[in-house]
């Protein structure tokens, strides 16, 4: 089953008279399932790439499916629900409240999208101890590691079974250790039946995975 089906996108942007094109004829498939790396050095698109499949932004042209939704034809409103059910993003910042403990951040989209306040409380307990983080539920973001907080990241990106796990340089900010862990925590998601698309300039976390997706000036190409 195809998840992503992006055909023939471009991305132009306007500044005043000025057009850049940043995303030029841009087409993939990506099945349920898959554990995909899309890599790009600094500047290749990769940040509108990951806006457009993660439908906080939308092509200048071309298709694009998600689970079979034409993303294009969406209202704006039908898209932050597409974003809220389908997808779990994971950020280079981590982007976790400040204010909130570990299982607060992870209970967010359950809380977000009508759930009770104890289901959600348990699905993300849950979570949080699947990723070894079971004695840290109540800590705040400033008493974790950076990994920790990545881990709590993570396991916000999961916790709504999401279609599509979407990462923006997820070991960005990691040391190599931590940087590792969070890639085997991917691969067992993934052993499990998660769609991972990992977003980054990293040639080490491409290393790690079977299939790769290659972009550079807005094109995607083969390395073969
Ligand atoms: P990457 O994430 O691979 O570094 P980006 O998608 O952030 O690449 O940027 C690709 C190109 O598009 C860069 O030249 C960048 O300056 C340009 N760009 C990104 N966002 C905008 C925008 N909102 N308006 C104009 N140009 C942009
Ligand atoms: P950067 O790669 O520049 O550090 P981020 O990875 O933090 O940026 O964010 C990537 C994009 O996703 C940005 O356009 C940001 O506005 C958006 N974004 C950030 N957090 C969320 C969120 N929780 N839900 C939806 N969109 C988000």
């Amino acid at each position: 089953k195809c998840i992503i089906d992006a055909r023939n996108i471009v991305k132009i942007y306007q500044n005043g008279s000025e057009k850049l094109k940043v995303l030029d004829d841009v087409s993939m498939q990506i099945l349920e399932g898959d554990f995909i790396v899309i890599l790009g050095p600094s500047g290749s698109g990769k940040s509108t790439l990951m806006n457009l499949l993660g439908c906080l932004d939308l092509p200048t042209s071309g298709q694009y499916y998600l689970d079979g939704l034409d993303v294009l034809k969406a209202k704006d409103n039908q898209l932050a629900e597409i974003r809220n059910q389908k997808i779990g993003f994971v950020f280079q910042k981590f982007n976790l409240l400040p204010r909130l403990t570990a299982i607060q951040n992870v209970m967010l989209p359950l809380l977000y999208r009508g759930a009770k306040e104890e289901e959600a409380k348990e699905s993300a307990k849950e979570k949080l101890k699947l990723l070894g983080l079971g004695e840290r539920l109540n800590h705040r973001p400033n008493e974790l590691s950076g990994g920790q907080q990545q881990r709590v990241a993570i396991a916000r990106a999961i916790v709504g079974n999401p279609h599509l796990v979407l990462a923006d340089e997820p070991t960005g900010n990691l040391d190599s250790k931590s940087s590792k862990d969070a890639m085997e925590i991917f691969k067992e998601l993934n052993r499990q039946g998660n769609t991972i698309v990992i977003i980054t300039h990293d040639i080490e976390v491409a290393e790690q995975v079977k299939k790769v997706i290659y972009i550079r000036d807005g094109r995607i190409y083969d390395k073969n």
